[in-house]
């Protein structure tokens, strides 16, 4: 009685993405998963053998079937959870094409133990080659346990076709991954050949996070949090500290489901410029949440990939939510927040904006949300060259970085005041500059004042001054009077007869002396004599740290190394002048707010702001 698995009409089912299911053992943990899932299961185990070749099984305690849905549910577009076609704009589950369990019926070998609450007893199913072989009553606690045995076994070329049991249980933890990362409230479990390898108690998406991802991510998320009326997006994304030079960490759910987007990608990744190394990953597990009608799920058979309605207003919205998430937890002191081009290349944003368009989006929820001032995502209205050019940064305090919600509310209601790039920031001519701590700097500016890291920033100048060295404008030498020798193991000597161009470009006068041996016959005009061959073995010892890295220049890795190793240090004490040239070289640079690795270079802390800290 009450079943509730219908067979989808034709005009409907021919309406659903066709294609393959079940590639892989990975293909059914996915869809067996989700099914559990949308089965209400609030604990979920995954058993495979044989990286899921021999085994998959999936246990819930879901809602369980009823005898005649458990032989329905592995008919080909059987369902209960779309029955016409106007649902599939509203669809709230992972599945709704009735395919899934018809695939793997077809290609392996099929038990099913079922239970409603309803229902004293419950259903034991089994099939092989798409056919119920056998079917009877069974106890069995309520919710489902479904095992896909010996995938492939009447199809031997595709079983051939698997790759090694390493390579297809690494494909059945990513899956798991991802729908254990999007419901973190479901208990997981993860079973390899009897070996417990994933045990996900549920908890907060940050603990699952930290739970998968592994420790170093604790304390090293930001979270992103923006609501609209058109859709919301949370999540976290890693400080810039924990990018990595591989891809992997990056999560983005659409409605809880894990999809592919290059496009998203790049929307997170530009949101982090300046403040991670070019071609480092910034990790991410991210959730956009919109009405199901504005995108379609339908475009791909695992439904991987999908369609947004207005795929521009997400990419803007991405971006944005994440730049203010990391400014709001200070780690960009101030933000550009210019759109990429990218974005200004797209149709919408470059091509004439009529009378006509003007109203249709000006009546639209989307557009009233993005145009209230106090969301980080604020597009200006009036606008000369007609591109959304004027995003708006924000900033807060160092008080705000504790990650607690109630401190990114507390600052989202300070957002009002507006800054402009950092380069517009200007230090007062005439007011003192006060050292504290032998580490920083404190500065009146026009609008607030700054609290300038001395170590930091100096890293910054430096950085660029032996990058534009580098590049053309050979820096100054200052000759020796007393060369010094170096003499050094083989590896360092041919290391650095390796950079003695590069050396040279940024002001060192180096001169191979046969043997392993240098002569230092000169150093930049601005370092100060007497420790240059200390400088140039901490320089080796520095650029084999960083070698690894393949992704910088020779070059590159060299001027990192120098500025790191120029840079004054805190702990010494400035003059008023020292500290006025400080402060003047770094807003001469291009992007004086960070180091060329990312670490904020000051704070700034505006007027308004203070005043509302205040209180008045
Ligand atoms: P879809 O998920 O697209 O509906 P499937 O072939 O995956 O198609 O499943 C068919 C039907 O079987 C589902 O609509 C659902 O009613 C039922 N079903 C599948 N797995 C479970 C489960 N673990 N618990 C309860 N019902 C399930
Ligand atoms: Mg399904």
């Amino acid at each position: 009685m009450n079943d509730i698995i219908q067979l989808l009409p034709d005009n409907i089912a021919n309406q659903i993405a066709a294609g393959e299911v079940i590639q892989r053992p990975a293909s059914a943990v996915k869809e067996l998963l989700e099914n559990a899932v949308d089965a209400g299961a609030t604990e979920i185990k995954l058993l495979v053998a044989d990286a899921g070749k021999a085994l998959v099984q999936v246990i819930d305690n879901g809602k369980g079937m009823s005898d005649t849905d458990a032989r329905m549910a592995f008919e080909r577009h059987a369902t209960s959870k779309i029955r016409q076609i106007e649902d599939l704009f509203r669809i709230k589950t992972m599945g709704f094409r009735g395919e899934a369990l018809a695939s793997v019926a077809a290609v392996a070998q099929v038990e099913m133990k079922t239970r409603r609450a309803e229902d004293e007893l419950g259903t034991y199913i089994e099939i092989e080659n798409s056919k119920v072989i056998k079917q009877e009553v069974c106890s069995y606690p309520v919710g489902t346990s479904i095992s896909m045995k010996n995938l492939f076994f009447n199809v031997p070329a595709r079983r051939n076709f698997l790759k090694s049991n390493a390579a297809e249980l690494r494909h059945i933890m990513d899956e798991f991954i991802r729908v254990a990362m999007a419901f973190p409230e479901i208990f997981f479990s993860l079973t390899s050949n009897g070996q417990e390898v994933f045990h996900l108690e549920p908890g907060t998406l940050k603990q699952r996070i930290v739970q998968i991802l592994g420790n170093t991510y604790n304390a090293k998320l930001v979270s992103v949090g923006e609501k609209t009326d058109y859709m919301n997006i949370y999540g976290f994304v890693g400080k810039p500290e924990t990018a990595r030079k591989t891809r992997g960490d990056q999560y983005f759910f659409v409605n809880s489901r894990f999809i592919k987007s290059a496009y998203l990608n790049h929307a997170v990744n530009t949101a982090f410029d300046e403040m991670i190394p070019k071609d480092s990953f910034p990790g991410y597990v991210l959730f956009i949440d919109l009405d199901p009608s504005q995108v379609d799920i339908n475009v791909h058979p695992t439904k991987q990939e999908i369609k947004f309605e207005d795929e521009k207003i997400i990419y803007a919205f991405v971006q944005a939510a994440v730049k203010h998430a990391l400014a709001q937890f200070s780690i960009a002191p101030s933000l550009d927040f210019t759109l990429n081009a990218d974005i200004q290349g797209l149709d919408a944003v470059n091509k004439p904006f009529t009378d006509d368009k003007k109203q249709a989006v000006a009546s639209s929820n989307l557009y009233q949300t993005f145009t209230q001032k106090n969301q980080a995502h604020f597009i200006e209205r009036e606008n000369k060259s007609g591109e959304l050019k004027h995003w708006k940064s924000f900033f807060e305090s160092p008080a705000a970085e504790s990650e607690s919600k109630t401190s990114s509310n507390y600052s989202s209601s300070l957002l009002q005041s507006i800054t402009p790039k950092a380069a517009a920031i200007q230090v007062l001519p005439d007011t003192p500059l006060l050292q504290l701590h032998q580490t920083y700097i404190i500065a009146s500016t026009n609008s607030g004042f700054i609290l300038v890291h001395q170590q930091l920033a100096h890293e910054r100048i430096l950085y660029d001054k032996y990058s534009v060295a580098a590049h053309g404008q050979q820096m100054a030498t200052q000759k020796s009077l007393f060369p010094a020798t170096l003499e050094l193991a083989a590896a360092d000597a041919a290391l650095l007869q390796d950079l003695l161009p590069d050396l040279t470009s940024i002001g060192y006068q180096v001169e191979p002396f046969g043997n392993n041996s240098f002569v230092i016959q000169g150093i930049p005009a601005d370092i100060l004599p007497g420790n240059e061959k200390h400088a140039i073995e901490l320089l080796i010892e520095q650029f084999k740290h960083f070698s690894s890295d393949i992704k910088f220049s020779k070059r590159e890795k060299l001027i990192r190394c120098m500025a790191r190793q120029q840079a004054i240090k805190a702990g010494q004490s400035l003059s008023q002048k020292e500290m006025l040239v400080l402060v003047e070289e770094l807003f001469a640079c291009t992007s004086p707010n960070v180091t060329p690795t990312g670490s904020p270079t000051y704070l700034e802390f505006k007027e308004d702001y203070l005043d509302r800290m205040f209180g008045k």
